[in-house]
């Protein structure tokens, strides 16, 4: 007769590891790399397993022990999520019952219902949203990302990504009880069928997650919509002038809100592809900071990137398993060359081999910035007093450029950081800029 049981937990009862036995351990050996202890784990680390202890099974056999000490465990389990078990007794090993992958690699129970593009693991649909959110606690626990009774913003477009983050984050409040006061923060650039109709969304979702929404517009605080920006300047560069406005504008709105925090839904691809971009273009300024997972804690608010390790492809599943109400249009004014080809390049490693976004990140955390190359230092722009490593802030410089019809001015990037004057505006250098990616993610 075949048993199988599977059971979730989130610390083993290692005191002693010998009470186990070996069929456990070489079950646990195949397990291990789900052995990620929870942040309420009661368990201190030196009490949990090593990948060696699980490796090397004792000899006899003392399967009773085992049982008991799950059944123990069990009781004060605050279950799931981080780790599976799987015991079989009888014939056969689970080893063999996944061979065809014909249930869950996680919880060996259910069908699976996707390969897990991060981990190409087939599983089942309630596993996939207990790892996709409880790797997201994991990420929130381990860089201490919220205090209790903080207020944050969470930058809400209406698209996929935020969305997932305003229900995420809710969920995970309520559940960890983080004692979070969260916010939606909305930015109306002012473009007509594209953020009017997301807006909508947004404002459903302020219903859906009891979340409250603020609204700020590019018209209020600029004076300009993008709608009228375009007709003036096209459709070359609108996009550096929509990502500065809206960088300022999230932070202009976090401060109505007095949020204590900002949080974006730039996910693991955002960043992997940002991290090569700013190679590419030589910026060592963003490159030294893309990566970080909080950024601006000396500006007017502290940002963070929740989503720093999570797959885009596992965000729209999670979307769209879960069937959140988002939009998915893309902007009227968005470039042919959308995400440009970083972005393309990107995606064609994912393909060959999924952990390369990871790899990418772990190389743009582990660049060493020489200590004799020149960073900009940080001041206020004098005109807005926005935080600005020159005169005056980008968005007043394009602003300028607006009002007095001088368009070219600040849209050049000849290198870095280098930026015309004001008043004496220089031609605009000839080599080819690259496009950002639409909507002034690149922005961190
Ligand atoms: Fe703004 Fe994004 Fe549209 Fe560009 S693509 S104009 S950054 S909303
Ligand atoms: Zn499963």
């Amino acid at each position: 007769m075949k048993f199988h049981k599977t059971l979730h937990y989130e610390a083993l009862p290692f005191e002693n590891p010998l009470s186990l036995d070996r069929r456990c351990y070489q079950n646990l050996a195949q397990e291990t790399r789900f052995f990620q202890p929870r942040a309420s784990c009661p368990l201190p680390s030196s009490a949990l397993p090593t990948r060696e202890a699980i490796s090397s099974p004792p000899r006899e056999d003392t399967s009773d022990h085992w049982s008991g000490h799950l059944h123990q465990y069990a009781a004060h389990l605050t279950i799931i999520n981080c780790c599976t078990i799987s015991m079989e007794e009888g014939e056969g090993s689970t080893a063999s019952k996944r061979g065809g992958g014909r249930l869950c690699f996680i919880c060996n129970q259910r069908r699976p219902a996707l390969k897990r593009p991060k981990t190409q693991e087939q599983i089942c649909r309630e596993c996939f949203y207990v790892v996709f959110e409880e790797e997201i606690h994991r990420v929130i626990m381990d860089n201490h990302l919220f205090k209790p009774g903080e207020r944050i913003a969470v930058a809400a477009s209406g698209g996929k990504d935020s969305t997932v983050l305003a229900y995420v984050l809710s969920e995970l409040n309520r559940r960890h009880s983080y004692g979070l006061d969260l916010f939606l923060l909305s930015v109306d650039e002012g473009i007509t069928g594209y953020r009017d109709d997301s807006l909508e969304t947004v404002k459903r979702n302020e219903i859906q997650y009891g979340l409250p929404l603020k609204v700020v517009s590019y018209k209020d605080l600029y004076g300009w919509t993008m709608d009228e920006i375009v007709s003036v300047i096209g459709l070359k560069n609108n996009c550096t002038f929509c990502g500065v406005f809206r960088r300022q504008a999230l932070d202009r709105g976090a401060a109505l809100l007095k949020a204590d925090k900002l949080v974006t839904g730039h996910n693991a691809d955002d960043i992997a592809e940002t991290v090569l971009l700013n190679i590419l273009r030589g910026d060592i300024a963003r490159l030294s900071r893309c990566t970080f997972i909080v950024t601006g804690e000396d500006g007017p608010i502290p940002r963070c990137k929740p989503f720093k390790y999570t797959y885009e492809k596992e965000i729209n599943k999670y979307a769209y398993f879960k069937k959140l109400d988002y939009f998915s249009t893309e902007c009227t004014y968005s470039p042919n060359a959308y995400r440009g080809f970083a972005r393309e390049f990107i995606k064609d490693l994912e393909r060959i081999r999924p952990q390369a976004i990871l790899d990418i990140i772990r190389s743009g955390e582990d660049f060493r910035i020489s200590t004799t190359t020149r960073m900009p230092e940080q001041g206020t722009c004098e005109r807005c007093g926005y935080i600005s490593s020159q005169k005056l802030c980008k968005a007043c410089v394009l602003l300028e450029g607006l009002n007095r019809g001088l368009l070219k001015l600040g849209i050049s990037r000849a290198n870095g950081s280098r930026r015309h004057d004001v008043g004496h505006p220089k031609p605009e250098a000839k080599r080819p800029i690259i496009q950002n990616k639409p909507c002034g993610t690149l922005d961190f």
